[in-house]
């Protein structure tokens, strides 16, 4: 089953243009990784899905609904940053805590669901303490456990693991492919700009450009599996940009 749906989007910050006649599907499950350089619209094409940005060209949906005037907590979706985002001044049980309490649920299912989360982050021994006596890699757990607490049909992370030193983010992508797989049915959208990361997550890529200069549209370069683009790339764009064999 399709879990998003992209058709004619397009964003203009003012009069300027990041993203042009953006048409995708994503399925039920599937890890989708929005792939390109710098500046050509990947974040703002997550916000627009997260619905911290809006989408007023197109039609955006999840689940088969029109998302484009639902509010960010009413759409099934939990999103992972880079610089994490978490409150200094909370817990880390309280940040974890924190929306499930915006969304006014029991007690109860909000200590289950934190603590849930805590065990499969392997995170549990740090509940008490505030972000600012955590690691760059406990950080990072601590904002996906955010994120799984509530349950989302959609995951968002955008660039979660350019933080973090070599060595913990080749083990943090591990984990983010444990994720996708006790999460299977919820979907994945992932963006990155190292394609290293994306072929070794990805089910789809979905390979994103800017025009040649600055007044040019981000756009769609090509979709399809890492070894499609690797060994099948439309154009000469794709090619280089994944290296791929003459
Ligand atoms: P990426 O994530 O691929 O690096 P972004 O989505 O962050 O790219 O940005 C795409 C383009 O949109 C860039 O040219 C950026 O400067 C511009 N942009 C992003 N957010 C805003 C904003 N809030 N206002 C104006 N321009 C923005
Ligand atoms: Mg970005």
């Amino acid at each position: 089953m399709t879990s998003i749906s992209l058709k004619n989007v397009a964003k203009k910050f003012g009069s300027v243009s990041v993203l042009s006649d953006i048409n995708l599907e994503i399925k039920e499950g599937e890890f989708c990784v929005f792939l390109g350089p710098s500046g050509c619209g990947k974040s703002t094409l997550l916000r627009m899905i997260a619905g911290i940005e809006e989408t007023k060209t197109g039609e955006l949906r999840i689940g088969g609904e029109l998302m484009n005037d639902v509010l960010p907590a009413d759409r099934r979706v939990a999103m992972v940053f880079q610089n994490y985002a978490l409150y200094p001044q909370m817990t880390v049980y309280e940040n974890m805590a924190f929306g499930l309490r915006q969304a006014k649920r029991p007690k109860d299912e909000i200590d289950r669901r934190v603590r849930v989360a805590a065990q499969t982050l392997q995170i549990e021994a740090l509940l008490d303490r505030k972000p600012k006596a955590l690691s760059g890699g406990q950080r990072q757990r601590v904002a996906i456990g955010r994120a799984i607490v509530r349950q989302p049909a959609v995951f968002l992370f955008d660039e979660p693991l350019s933080n973090l030193d070599a060595a913990l983010r080749v083990h943090m992508r591990t984990e983010i492919a444990n994720l996708h797989r006790d999460f299977a049915e919820a979907s994945m959208v992932y963006v990155t700009h190292d394609q290293t990361e994306a072929m070794a997550l990805a089910d789809k890529i979905v390979l994103l450009r800017a025009g040649p200069d600055v007044q040019t549209l981000g756009s769609v370069a090509q979709v399809g599996t890492p070894l499609d683009l690797y060994h099948r790339p439309s154009n000469l764009f794709v090619a280089g940009f994944l290296g791929s064999p003459a």
